[in-house]
């Protein structure tokens, strides 16, 4: 009798370098692919509006893919240590295995199913995939992790070099009698009513060949300007492969390899470093979502919240145009330009005085390539609190950066094109007096550090 093999699909919905699908392959029995919705483990952060959109495309891509090469693909939803277990039992299964996750509930889920799996006789194996180098690997001579960057860079680089991409298997055998699988339609990850994802069709298409092709495309076409144009949120210059490395449709190791090929892609490949520094933190401080890192910053006095100006600033219309540019730019597309991204999150944390913790949550929402460990990253780096942060008292003044990154206006034109007219609407705070209030409520965390 054949003991089918489960590929746990995960972050890395992709079928090349993907490491657990080898191991599946090399075992030789017939294989099953496992995507399971999990909303329910204690700890695990339900996805954002944005980000199950992108999933839905991103799954039907991988059934049909996985299909075409004689494989399939079974959905199921609940508590992952449950539902694996059932499809275990279901599958008859001998084997399970996956590619590693870094956050500190999933870990939990996995390190619990491992152990279950394993006394029970299952064969259950687990591989790096999505990471360059294993968190735990990275470590300052003390042994403690690095709270700087550039240190924490060189060290990546110091260490072997990460691996080659695995090839995409051409055929992948398929269990003879399918276990059940929920529809993907049923899971409604899809808007209705009202359905507002007109601009992310418009701007996107989920999928392993079409993360693959834009890869490409931006090594040929546009690496060239990266490292000069990448700044400027109109030129069209960085990579935008930020949801297909979150949803794993591409490796780090491929981004990688093929970067280094080109023998011009040091500043890019640094911007890859950066997703490292901010999963290896995850990996160290679990709450990064929700606690300071710095913990002196829990001493800042947060005023009341005034809905209307965080309503403002969500929908873009705070009356400065670089924040409504983007704030606008990620509600119809689902991204925002990376530098738009520091400016708008300064504005909310440093002019409008609101918690960060609720403009991660807003791009938590609203973001494609929602990040569990890059997106309260960048917000504490902006905050102030963070690893390697921006000092607090750098406050940008986004009408300087909107001259600076975007002289000519290309970007304003697009998003919020009434900032340009002779009637532009007014600012809801004064950039100067919010920014002096800033400064004062920072002197309460200077006082506590
Ligand atoms: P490129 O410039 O082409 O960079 C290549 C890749 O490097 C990116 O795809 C990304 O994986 C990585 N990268 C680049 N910059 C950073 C960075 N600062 N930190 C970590 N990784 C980086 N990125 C996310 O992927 N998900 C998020 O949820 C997210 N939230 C952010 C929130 C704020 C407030 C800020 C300031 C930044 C956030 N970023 C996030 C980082 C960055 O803005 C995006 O990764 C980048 O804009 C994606 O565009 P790109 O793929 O064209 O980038």
């Amino acid at each position: 009798m054949p003991s089918p093999s489960i590929v746990w699909f995960r972050d890395d919905l992709r079928l090349a370098d993907n490491p657990a699908l080898r191991a599946a392959i090399d075992r030789g029995e017939p294989i099953i692919g496992l995507y399971v919705l999990d909303e329910e483990s204690p700890g695990i952060r339900p996805l954002g509006g944005a980000a199950r959109w992108w999933l839905n495309g991103s799954l039907a891509s991988l059934a049909e893919r996985l299909a075409e090469r004689g494989g399939a693909l079974v959905l199921r939803r609940g508590p992952a240590d449950r539902v694996v277990r059932e499809a275990v039992t279901d599958a008859a299964a001998g084997a399970v295995f996956w590619n590693r996750r870094y956050g500190g509930p999933e870990r939990a889920v996995d390190a619990g199913l491992k152990a279950v799996l394993r006394d029970a006789g299952v064969e259950v194996a687990s591989f790096a995939a999505s990471l360059l180098f294993e968190p735990w690997t990275v470590t300052t001579g003390a042994g403690t992790p690095y709270a700087v960057f550039s240190p924490f860079w060189r060290a990546c680089q110091s260490l072997p070099a990460p691996r080659a991409p695995l090839p995409e298997p051409r055929e992948i055998a398929g269990a003879r009698h399918p276990i059940d699988s929920d529809r993907l339609d049923d899971w409604e990850l899809l808007p209705h009513e009202p359905d507002w994802a007109g601009g992310l069709r418009e701007t996107w298409e989920p999928g392993e060949p079409a993360a693959r092709r834009r890869l490409r495309e931006f090594l040929n076409n546009d690496l060239g300007h990266y490292a000069r144009a990448r700044d400027e949120p109109a030129a069209g210059a960085t990579s935008l492969l930020s949801p297909r490395l979150r949803w794993g449709e591409v490796s780090p190791h491929q981004v990688w390899h093929e970067g280094v090929a080109t023998g011009r892609a040091g500043k890019f490949l640094s911007e890859l470093g950066w997703r490292e520094f901010a999963w290896h933190t995850l990996f160290h401080s679990p709450d990064l979502a929700t606690q300071n890192l710095r913990r002196e910053f829990d001493a800042f006095p947060w005023p009341r919240l005034r809905p209307s100006a965080l309503e403002a600033w969500r929908r873009g219309h705070t009356g400065i145009a670089l924040v409504d540019a983007g704030m606008r730019e990620l509600w119809v597309t689902g991204y925002m330009h990376n530098r738009v991204r520091m400016v708008t999150a300064s504005f909310l944390i440093k002019n409008l005085l609101i918690d960060w913790r609720l403009g991660e949550q807003w791009f938590w929402d609203t973001l494609v390539d929602a990040d569990a460990a890059n997106n309260p990253f960048n917000w504490q780096w902006v905050a102030g609190s963070g690893a390697d942060a921006a000092p607090y008292f750098r406050i940008f003044n986004p009408d300087l950066q909107a001259k600076k990154f975007d002289p000519d206006g290309h970007y304003v034109r697009q998003w919020a094109p009434e900032h340009l007219s002779d009637d532009p609407p007014p600012p809801i705070v004064d950039l100067r007096e919010s920014r002096q209030a800033a400064l004062a409520a920072y002197d309460v965390v200077k006082r506590a550090a």
